[in-house]
This record gives C-alpha cells, structure tokens and sequence, in this order.
C-alpha cells in the first residue's frame, strides 16, 4: 500500500506490550497449555442468537455452484472445513499461530482492543478485516478454540451493527474498500459456522450498495479491486438468487477499472519510477497511473477477468488471466514466481522487491482463477508461490516479515534502496516494516492455500459428474460428499521437499467417480500408480483424469521427477529449479537487532559470507553437475537448519559483480568467464535463505 495515497487512513503504531522477547515465549508456552484445555463454548457476544453447538464446520454440506445465469466453474472449492492439513503443512500452520497471527491482537494497536471494527477509536479502515482474512481460516483449520473467539469477537460486532441504512462497518468512514475484505471475512464465516445472520447481513447491505454506487461511484482502491467485491456478491447470488445482485455485479464492473484492457494492450513494460507517476502531483488521472502500475492492485487484478467471466460469460474473460501473466512474466517476472512491485511495478532485475502483500494477494488470484479456469499452469504458478516466495519473506518462526524481498538479496539494511516508490526500511525483517498492510493482511496466504488443495470438479446443475481434484500438492486429509456418500481421502506426501504423494481414497462404500491430478508442467516422465497397477502415462501440464469405481483403500501413487532444472532470467541468468522449488545460494547472515516491537523486533540481516558467484554447470545436462543431498523434514521445514534438501554445484567468484549500498548490481550478462578457482557452493530452498542469490551468472563452458 502506498503511503503517498492511504496517508489519510494511516494511524501510528503504539505498543502496548513492555514483555520481552523471552518473557513472551514463556508466557507462549502456557498459553499453550491453556488452549488444549476443554472448551465449553466460544466466546461469543451477549445475545448472539448463535450457540457452540451450531459453530461446528461440516464435512457433509453441499457444495453451492454457480447459478443460472452464470457460466459454470471449472472446478469449485470444497466447502471450508473440508481439508484438514497434516504433516509439514500442519506444522507451517502451527508456527503461524504461535508467531504474529496469533498474536498480533495482543501487540499491533491497529487490531487491537480499540479497532473501529470492535468498534472502538481505533483503526477502522482495511487492517481489521485483512488480519481476520487470515486468522479465521488459520483458527479453524487448527481447530484451535482460542484463536476462534479472538477472531469471533469482531465479527459478531460486525454483524450485531449494521445501520438501518444497510451500512456496515465502523462509522468514522464510508470507503467501500475496507468492506470488501470484511464481505471475504463473512463469507468464510457462514461457510465454516453455518452462522444464520450472514446472509441477511450480506442482503441488506447489496441491496444498500446498490442503491448507492450511482450516487457514490467506486474510486481509488475500490475502483482498482471491484473483482473482490464481485466474488462475494458472486457467492451470496449462488445462495438466495435474487436478481438483484446480477445488477450490482454489472455495475461493480461498469464502476470497476478495465483490466483486461490494460493487459490486452499492455504498456507498463519498463521499471515504473517517481517521476513517471509524478507522484507529488495531484489529480485523479495521475492517481489512476499510479494505482495501475501498484503490485498489490495488479496481483488482486490477476482474477479480474475469470471472475468477470461468471457474468459476461466471455472466454475472452476467462483466459484474460493466463494473458495478464504472461505480461506481467515479460516485462517484470522475477524467478520466486513474483512479478517485481517495490511497490510499483518494477522490472526485471532481480534486485528488485515484490510487496508481501502482492504475494498472499496472487496466491488468492491465483486460487480463485484455477477453480474457475481449471487451467494446470494456474496450480504451478500458485506452488510457485506457496514454497517459494511466501515462506521466503518471513523469519523462520513467523514473527517478522518483510515488506518486499528480493531473490537477489544480498543485504536487508536501512541503506538499502532499490525500490521504485517504497521506503528505506522495505526490507527489513520485523513487525511493520516500510508500512502495515503486510503486517494486517500476510495471515490469509498459508490457510487459503491449504484449503485449495483439493476442488471439486463437477457438471453444472448436477451431481451426475462430481469428482475430486487434487489441484495443488500438500499433505492434508478431506472429507466430503459425493453424490450423498462420504469420501475421505488421505493425502500423505513431503512434496514439494520429495517427489511422492500418496493419496489413500475410501469412500463410504463403492463409488464411481472421477479423481483429477494436476501434473506441473516441469514434471515430464510422472508416473502415476493404481493400487501397484501403472496407468498411462501423466501428461505435463494438464490433470490426468482416473475414472473408476474406488473402494475403501484405494491407493493412488503420483511419483513426480525430482532432477534439478535450470530456468532462464535477467541478463540470461539461471536459476536452480527441482520440483516446485526454486534454489538460491544462502548467504552468511549477521542479525542486527534495530528495535523492539512489542512483542517482537525489527532486525537488519547484513551478508557475512562472499556471494558474487558464477555457477559453472553444464546447462543442457544440469542434473549431471548438481549433486541433490535429502535430510529429515525438520520441524522448521522452511528454515536453513531444517533444509529437507541441498544442492551441490561448482562455481566460480566472479569480482566484477558486486554490490553498492548494500543492493547487489545487475547480475552480469551471461556466459561469463571468471579465472576464479572452481569452487563447490551449497543452495538450499529460495525461502531458507534470508540473504541469497538466486538468479546467478554461469560461465562459459
Ligand atoms: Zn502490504
């Protein structure tokens, strides 16, 4: 977020927390303790009309498609609740609890006890609804009671305040955007509580919207983020299909700005800067650039077109998302799966940032544009994301984050300033570093993520072709309905650390029905085995479709390549790429505490080891030359210490690259020749190595 165009909405930070750092741990651990204790009941407002006992998530609701006259999904979320993660992914979970998600109530006054959206005098704009965004989903998946009635607390003052009028909402302002989130909050909420005041709630406010758009038109970041709207008047419609809500989504998009426009004739093709957006001057057209070239608006714009496409009907609509990717890969793609945004778009040299907002937000286009597009390349790019770029910008135990990482990061330091508009402290690791969007809205990337690992594919308006998609790779466990018999399903894998998952189907009793696989484009050679038995072979980049009538124990085996690939990037550079994971060569990193926040820290990270290194492979053969080292999946499976797999690969010092100002200079046109001794360097995964390179020159050979 820009602080030049939300300085209005900004409310300073207070701490309320004087705990140390090891105070605060130990205080952690009995909060522990307490959390496992029985819960009689959540914690929910005086008269509330909902009970413990209907908060329950189930397995068994119907799956709600889309209603006449939208175009159908591809495939459709499986009602929250129904994935359960496990393994490594269950452990990612609990770290996030146990860091800032489940804290940050308790030390960041923009949530706090006085947050508008408690309604208090506190912040009241978007950082209350970002931050339960994430902490609901978070709190459910984890069944954690605790977590629960911290995030009940300020739904029920949403749903118990609406104005006559249909407002909702803290009172000190009337943007429309903040409500966006909150309409995202609510619609998980019904889903994973069956909460009957929801949909009332949702009702009267459309109905209030739009009597009141033509009067009071969408602008600034509503005006660039009508889509999110859209996906909860999209969902309410599937729900009580009143015709109205057709009427709002049409002029949501007539309000909305065009991006499929944008990216059918694309401009922003070079490095955005200040002066191109001529940002200390006002105006309502200058700000339109401004807010078109921003990352997080772009990495929310990703699902425009697909969304869009549930009322237009187009396929123009429908495919719009795979050209805006292509796009944005073009002229800004960084090898973490990002496009540059520090915080405009900013070009391809990977010493640029990507915003961690803009990463949960593509994470979350990404998710809502593969149910809806059901196209394969939208689940690679969103692992991409998942296990590159999302765990790679926090520290190991989720309490500090960067606002924008670089995959070329050679140091995090106050004098370090690539950016194209951001501040000096962008990437710094601590509670808000550069500005506190990250800080509200970094907690919904792990929770969506891992209830999109399976969908459902169906046909429209029947059951007759219900199946299971298991559209992007985790371990986790799913229980739902089909065609009225329950399907539990076990996913146990260490992917994308290995190349094995192993699903366990066991439907109620015998049942026939489709189960898709997603095979990632890079995968070339995946098997995929039935019961011991081989079937044909997987086809890269596409879902493999198994139809047959499963039976309690069914046993599927998708074995996945795991040879290393080099990808090409800036000036001809290469990455290391094995599976989903992209490598990076993790440099020495001297911690340097710059305050305490509460309950946590700001640290800079200055490089302690040599870093200017050519890679010395045999690019056409590169797995011949990188020698691949498997460890125990630790508890940390993200961090340095746990790395579940290293890299061996030859390298030569290359002097000439360095850095200035602590930003290393533009990776050197490749081949290069070094007369540097040959050296064996060790590169672990991109989100283990707080200070890395991760595009490198390679010699000639
Ligand atoms: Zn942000």
């Amino acid at each position: 977020m820009s602080e030049i165009l939300t300085e209005e909405f900004t409310v300073s930070f207070t701490s309320h927390a004087a705990s140390t750092r090891r105070q605060f741990l130990n205080r952690l651990g009995l909060l522990g303790l307490a959390s496992t204790l029985p819960v009689s009941r959540l914690l929910l407002s005086p008269g509330s009309p909902v009970s413990a006992s209907t908060l329950s998530s189930s397995s068994t609701s119907p799956v709600i498609r889309n209603r006449v006259p939208l175009a159908p999904n591809a495939f459709y979320f499986l009602p929250l609740g129904s994935i359960r993660p496990a393994g490594w992914l269950r452990t990612q979970l609990q770290i996030q609890a146990s860091g800032l998600s489940g804290h940050l109530d308790e030390t960041w006054a923009d949530v706090g006890p006085n947050s508008g959206w408690l309604g208090g005098p506190g912040e009241s704009w978007e950082r209350g609804p970002y931050f339960l965004d994430g902490l609901l989903p978070l709190a459910h998946l984890l069944d954690n009671p605790h977590l629960k009635s911290k995030a009940q607390k300020y739904i029920d003052w949403t749903l118990e305040h609406q104005a006559l009028s249909g407002m909702f909402g803290p009172t000190t302002n009337d943007d429309w955007w903040p409500r966006f989130v909150m309409l995202k909050v609510l619609t998980q909420y019904q889903e994973l509580t069956g909460d009957p005041r929801v949909v009332p709630v949702m009702d009267k406010y459309f109905r209030y919207q739009l009597a009141e758009l033509p009067k009071r038109p969408l602008r600034d970041w509503g005006k660039f983020r009508w889509q999110d709207q859209l996906l909860s008047v999209i969902w309410l419609y599937n729900r009580t299909g009143s015709a109205y809500l057709l009427d709002l989504a049409r002029l949501l998009h007539q309000q909305g700005y065009d991006w499929t426009a944008l990216y059918a004739n694309f401009q922003y093709t070079q490095r955005i800067t200040a002066e191109f957006l001529k940002l200390e001057q006002q105006g309502n057209g200058l700000k339109d650039l401004a807010l078109a070239t921003h990352g997080v608006n772009n990495g929310q714009a990703i699902k425009t077109g697909p969304v869009w496409s549930l009322v237009s009907g187009s396929e123009v609509d429908r495919t719009a998302v795979l050209k805006m990717i292509f796009e944005l890969d073009k002229y800004h793609g960084l090898p973490n799966g990002m496009f540059s945004c520090d915080e405009h778009l900013a070009g391809l040299d990977p010493s640029q940032g990507s915003e961690l907002c803009t990463v949960v937000e593509s994470m979350y286009s990404l998710e809502q544009s593969l149910a809806i597009v059901g196209d394969a390349s939208l689940g690679d790019r969103l692992e991409r994301l998942a296990f590159n770029a999302l765990p790679g910008t926090f520290t190991d135990d989720m309490w500090a984050h960067q606002y924008n990482q670089e995959p070329n990061q050679v140091e995090c330091s106050l004098h370090h300033k690539p950016w194209t508009t951001d501040g000096l402290e962008s990437n710094l690791y601590g509670l808000e570093p550069n500005f506190g969007c990250c800080t509200a809205n970094f907690h919904q990337g792990w929770p969506k993520f891992a209830s999109s690992l399976f969908m459902l594919s169906c046909a429209q308006n029947s059951e007759a072709g219900d199946g299971l998609v298991a559209a992007v790779y985790a371990p986790c466990e799913v229980r739902t309905m089909l065609r009225g018999t329950p399907v539990h399903v076990v996913e146990e894998t260490d992917y994308p650390f290995r190349g094995v998952v192993r699903l366990t189907v066991n439907p109620a009793s015998a049942l026939a029905f489709p189960l898709q696989l997603r095979i990632p484009a890079w995968a070339a050679g995946a098997i995929i085995t039935i019961n011991g038995q081989s079937t044909p072979s997987a086809v890269p980049g596409s879902f493999a479709h198994i139809e047959r009538t499963w039976k309690s124990g069914d046993r599927v085996e998708l074995v996945f390549p795991m040879k290393p690939r080099v990808s090409s990037w800036f000036h001809n550079s290469i990455a290391i790429e094995r599976g989903p994971l992209v490598f990076s060569h993790g440099i020495g990193e001297s911690w340097v505490k710059l305050r305490d926040r509460g309950m946590t820290a700001d640290w800079q990270v200055f490089p302690a080891t040599q870093w200017n290194y050519a890679l010395n492979i045999d690019a056409d053969s590169p797995s011949k030359s990188i020698a691949v080292a498997e460890t125990e999946i630790g508890n940390h499976p993200f961090s340095a210490h746990d790395a579940p797999v290293r890299l061996r690969v030859k390298a030569r010092k290359l002097n000439e690259w360095r850095a200035e100002d602590g930003v290393a200079n533009p990776v050197p046109e490749s081949p290069v020749v070094s007369d540097q001794p040959e050296e064996t360097i060790t590169l672990v995964p991109y989100a283990a190595a707080k200070l890395r390179i991760t595009a490198f020159p390679h010699c000639k050979n």
